[in-house]
């Protein structure tokens, strides 16, 4: 059995400035569905928002979604969704010093940043937006105030669709990178099966983390750099840059997941 995780906004999701496949979506659900595929949705979304996603692109319900960057899993069975059982007691056990109560507090007095609304934050997840013009003196107050001190990871990406920086701190063992090893492992699958798809930003980390990575043509190039130089540090690491002129495909957003499935097997 082999996983296939993608990244929503801008992966599977046709939503940036770069033409579509029409016939991408279709082809996605289609072959996932005939191969048994196990599909994972690992994005920034919220639970509503991705449900908003389904409706709006036609994408099918994945079997897990790593939602809220990879704060919050949840199984999609029978029409329905679950939450997973383990989660966050496994959380709470690996980042023990996790505190989101705290980290508000210590940020407070940051000048630059404003707390996203409360349907972007939850107990594993304290949001900010960024003048992104600001960005460097932020992070500089940021890191002297959190960094080490909760178990935590502090993540910054720019929202490059309305120009927002976006800063979230989140418990170190619940990442994009973290909730998919953690559905791989609950799957029984080794890393080294598990493709995930990506485009941007916080994508670097289950990149480079031993799945089998695949970059969308429409990837940022700072991405595209990142990973290369990770993979020059560590031959051990798979990544495949979707190029297009395949299946008559671009190798933009779906049609670079379907690309990259193929690359690996996963529709063989
Ligand atoms: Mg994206």
């Amino acid at each position: 059995m082999r996983i296939l995780a993608t990244d929503l906004d801008r992966t599977l999701l046709p939503n940036g400035k770069w033409d579509a496949d029409e016939s991408a979506i279709t082809m996605f659900n289609e072959l996932t569905e005939k191969h048994g595929t196990v599909v994972v949705y690992v994005t920034g979304r919220n639970l509503d928002l991705t449900e908003k996603a389904i409706k709006q692109y036609g994408v099918r319900y994945p079997d897990y979604l790593c939602g809220d960057v990879g704060t919050t899993i949840r199984r999609y069975e029978n029409g329905d969704w679950h939450d997973d059982p383990g989660w966050v007691a496994h959380v709470n056990q690996s980042s023990p010093r996790w505190d989101a109560n705290a980290i508000r507090n210590v940020v407070a007095e940051v000048d630059g940043i404003r707390q996203q609304e409360p349907e972007h934050l939850n107990p594993f997840k304290q949001s900010y937006y960024v003048d992104h013009g600001k960005k460097d003196a932020v992070l500089e107050q940021v890191d002297g105030r959190v960094k080490g001190k909760f178990d935590e990871v502090i993540v910054y990406s720019f929202d490059s669709q309305d120009g927002k920086g976006l800063l979230d701190f989140l418990p170190d063992s619940a990442t994009k990178q973290t909730a998919l090893e953690y559905v791989a492992a609950a799957s029984g699958v080794p890393k080294g099966e598990v493709v995930f798809c990506g485009d941007s930003g916080n994508d670097i980390f289950p990149l480079t983390a031993g799945f089998l990575g695949v970059l969308v043509r429409n990837a940022d190039e700072q991405l595209v750099e990142n990973v290369r130089a990770a993979m020059q540090r560590n031959p051990e690491l798979k990544a495949y840059f979707a190029s297009g002129n395949f299946q008559g495909l671009s190798g933009y957003y779906t049609s670079g997941v379907i690309e990259g499935a193929y690359h690996y097997g996963v529709f063989a």
